[in-house]
């Protein structure tokens, strides 16, 4: 009876939150997720009863939507959209990635704000959760069109944010290149030198290890999911999707460790490289992706030894280990149902919620260790959080430091998961562990701060 009340109840509140929120898959998508998990905890807490805390959670504190004009090197108008989504500050400023490219909207927008609310929770550093971007997209633009476009979409944006306000960084399609123009006009504009964006170069205050961070925590991950089955990355085959930064940080760290990565991928399909992507192979990705040219298939007019897959997904390969570091909903049903059919023993996400609801449960089911990416890859914005200390202190830490600081947190943010999500035989559901860990704190302040 009990069971079928909470049941009840997490189907209401998805039918509200879908009824409130029409035509935003991705979004309803998170939602899901943490209201499956999260709902029968809070049922079990008394101190949450009737505080509307999830409801109050799925309703950002602000959205703002924006019109970016630009014009090209033709002296062509363009317009597109910028947008900002402030979820939630209780327990800091507004903190998450800015991701330029076509398929950003409100609904892909507010599904990464919602998982960075938990993700930045579970880092244990102060920092609310937001994220922002535009449908512009930078690939095939020139330096100069790719800066006027980031200084038109700053003039409008550094109106919102601010060093104690909303700290944004890079995500897809915003780099280096993007951080620095739109760093430089928000100085310009506001006329304030401050730590308003992470991710920035080493010269204007950014940190050591910001680059790699995601994908070295990303395995930090890994080594600590493995070691709770008494395994290792030693000797282990990967499958890695993705040729971006996460996927770079995460190929060096693995070979590092003894791992060997066999897969990258592009839009345009998979590479198979039997022999292992390591080595100056790894810093190729770099030049790869520098390009300008978002095509896996170029590895392989360097590296003729490897194989090019057109349009299909690494996830048909026998691997150990998978980390999809690409993008969202980009395993389903049928790839998980393939990796666990080829010996899959453990599957790290790197991107943003790259796995559907249904290959998720597949994976549950099947028992196979899996964590969620706003787990995995809380490492970025985790040094995102040492940047912005640094910053405060107006000091530079060395990358050992740096580093160390990233590997204690992730192995913080694992033992969080398991704390919440270890069930009866011993196996962890990272999904629910994640998702309550990084509840509980946000909730704890949200009562704290009253109804606000
Ligand atoms: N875009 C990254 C993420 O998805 C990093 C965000 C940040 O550093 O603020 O977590």
């Amino acid at each position: 009876m009990e069971d079928y009340n909470i049941d009840q109840k997490i189907q209401d509140f998805i039918a509200q939150v879908e009824a409130k929120n029409p035509n935003e898959p991705e979004f309803l998508q998170a939602v899901k997720e943490v209201a499956i998990t999260v709902i029968p905890f809070i049922e079990s807490r008394k101190d949450y009863q009737g505080m509307k805390l999830l409801e109050r959670m799925v309703e950002a504190e602000r959205i703002i939507i924006f019109r970016v004009p630009w014009v090209d090197d033709k002296g062509e108008i363009h317009v597109n959209r910028g947008f900002r989504i402030q979820m939630n500050s209780a327990i800091g400023p507004y903190k998450g990635g800015i991701r330029f490219h076509p398929t950003v909207n409100l609904s892909v927008l507010k599904f990464l704000a919602f998982e960075q609310v938990f993700k930045n929770s579970l880092t244990t550093l102060p920092m609310g959760g937001g994220k922002g971007g535009s449908d512009f997209d930078p690939q095939g633009k020139s330096d100069m069109e790719v800066m006027r476009f980031c200084q038109a979409f700053m003039t409008e944006l550094c109106k919102h944010i601010g060093p104690e306000t909303d700290v944004p960084a890079g995500d897809i399609g915003v780099g280096a290149r993007e951080i620095g123009y739109l760093f430089g006009q928000y100085k310009k504009v506001r006329n304030e030198f401050s730590g308003v964006l992470t991710g920035k170069g080493l010269a204007y205050g950014g940190s050591l290890i910001r680059p790699e961070a995601t994908g070295y925590g990303v395995v930090y991950f890994c080594e600590q999911m493995l070691s709770t089955i008494n395994e290792k990355i030693e000797g282990k085959v990967f499958a890695v999707s993705g040729f971006g930064n996460v996927a770079w940080g995460v190929i060096k760290k693995v070979n590092e460790l003894g791992g060997k990565v066999v897969t990258i991928s592009g839009p345009d399909g998979f590479i198979y490289d039997e022999t292992g992507i390591s080595g100056e192979k790894v810093d190729y990705l770099l030049e790869l992706r520098s390009s300008g040219n978002n095509r896996a298939e170029d590895y392989i007019k360097k590296y003729p030894e490897a194989k090019f897959f057109a349009g299909r997904r690494p996830w048909e390969i026998k691997c150990d280990v998978a980390i999809p570091a690409a993008t969202q909903n980009e395993l389903d049903l049928e790839d998980a149902e393939k990796l666990v059919k080829n010996g899959l023993i453990c599957i790290t996400e790197a991107a943003n919620m790259p796995s559907n609801l249904d290959a998720i449960n597949y994976f549950l089911e099947n028992k196979v260790l899996f964590s969620p990416g706003k787990a995995s890859n809380a490492g970025g914005v985790a040094t995102s959080g040492l940047e912005m200390t640094q910053n405060s202190i107006r000091l530079n830490w060395t990358s050992e430091e740096v580093d160390a600081r990233l590997k204690e947190i992730m192995v913080g943010i694992h033992k969080a998961c398991r704390n919440y999500g270890k069930e009866e035989d011993g196996y962890v559901n990272y999904v629910k562990g994640a998702n309550i860990a990084g509840f509980v704190k946000v909730a704890e302040a949200m009562l704290a701060q009253g109804v606000v």
